[in-house]
């Protein structure tokens, strides 16, 4: 099963209207798929970030990967450490976790074995989602959207769930004062008064306005199952975390192998959002999570609007991960279309986890072709800019 070539085509999917969260706006999805084939013409499919510095890393990643028998991923992650030394980042994590995806498909497809049974085997047929609501600009294209009160908020969260069948609930927030933000969350309580519910500001807030908030959701018996990264950095969190009893999960300060001694040292977090793409591969998921289960710490996962691969893949990986015990979070439902021959739907607020061989989902050559040629025409899409804001900087430290 030797690996004889390594492609990445980019691709464009729009999302049916215009998501708000405090770092700027997502109107779409730029994304890599990362197609390995083997001598034996097997094609393995990955999927990551996408765009030129990605194309670029890709190409850089080729020499360690052409030759390599798609079974070895241990090999070929040990291959890539090198560019794992702190200032050599010419392969990313995000660009190894593809290249691992792609091979790990081409694997279960030359075995005839679902991923889930080359992982040690699924604890359960469908991995439950969270409803993730955000504030919305209204599309002009689609004429969707527009939710910029609590009581808009209020109503998408019903609809969300309503159509979905989710049961947890989590709001992105960071968009306007959190006194705002508290009262949505307020209606959303009222409304589903045992939902497990989440608030994800994305580090928009001081420390002193984290506490403040803190102390208030206490005082109003919200009981959030978590707030998510309400500000920046370990030495933040951990200060928040000190002053409030809130659990406290992120994505955002504790994302890479370095970080998770000093996060445990320090108390900075209840909670670590997995990420397939973030922590560089499916194997190093795995350590990160045996460090949780050991000190006790909670699993979630994270999501940056991944289409029908890495979600398949996020899949495989949640049900053969008994330690994530939150429901995970997608982008899947504020996405127009695909890339994969078969959309993933939600039943009852989860997916199946699929049982074919490998990641269990086909390409869809045409719409790789035409979402291909969306990137090749609009470029890359950012997340981090608000053209109705232009004159907006983060309150985020400069490291
Ligand atoms: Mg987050």
């Amino acid at each position: 099963m030797k690996i004889v070539d390594l492609r990445v085509t980019s691709v464009n999917v729009p999302f049916e209207a215009i998501l708000r969260w405090a770092c700027g706006v997502e109107t779409g999805t730029t994304r890599g798929i990362i197609e390995v084939i083997t001598e034996d013409g097997i094609i393995g499919l990955g999927e990551t970030y996408g765009g030129a510095a990605v194309e670029h890393a890709i190409e850089t990643a080729r020499p360690f990967v052409i030759g390599l028998d798609a079974l070895d991923i241990g090999v070929l992650m040990r291959r890539f450490a090198v560019f794992c030394i702190g200032y050599e980042t010419a392969i990313p994590a995000i660009v190894r976790a593809g290249i691992e995806m792609a091979c790990l498909d081409a694997a279960g497809k030359s075995l005839g074995l679902p991923l889930h049974k080359l992982l040690g085997g699924k604890t359960r047929d469908t991995v439950e989602f969270g409803a993730y609501v955000f504030y919305r600009y209204r599309d002009a294209k689609t004429g969707i959207g527009g939710e910029d009160s609590p009581q808009a908020i209020a109503e998408r969260t019903r609809e969300l769930c309503s159509r979905h069948g989710f049961t947890d609930i989590k709001l992105k927030g960071g968009v306007y004062p959190p006194a705002q933000e508290f009262k949505a969350l307020e209606l959303i309580r009222a409304d589903f008064p045992d939902a497990p519910l989440r608030w994800d500001p994305n580090a928009a807030w001081s420390v002193e306005t984290s506490i403040r908030i803190g102390h208030r959701l206490i005082a109003s018996g919200m009981d959030l199952e978590y707030l998510e990264d309400p500000t920046a950095s370990l030495e933040g969190m951990s200060q928040v975390r000190k002053a409030v009893s809130v659990p406290l999960a992120t994505n955002m300060c504790l994302v890479a192998w370095d970080q998770i001694a000093p996060g445990i040292r320090m108390r900075a977090v209840d909670v670590i959002l997995s990420d397939l793409h973030y922590w560089g591969g499916v194997q190093q998921n795995r350590k990160m999570i045996a460090v949780a289960e050991a000190f006790n710490l909670g699993v979630g996962m994270h999501s940056d609007r991944e289409l029908g691969i890495s979600t398949a893949a996020m899949l495989h990986f949640a049900a053969t991960t008994p330690w994530i015990t939150y429901a995970i979070d997608s982008h899947y439902h504020d996405q127009l279309d695909d890339v994969i021959t078969e959309p993933f739907v939600y039943r009852d607020g989860s997916m199946t986890v699929p049982d074919g061989p490998g990641l269990g989902v086909e390409l869809d050559r045409d719409k790789l072709a035409r979402y291909h040629a969306a990137y090749k025409k609009e470029g890359g899409i950012s997340e981090f800019y608000d053209p109705a804001r232009p004159s907006w900087v983060p309150a985020l430290p400069l490291f």
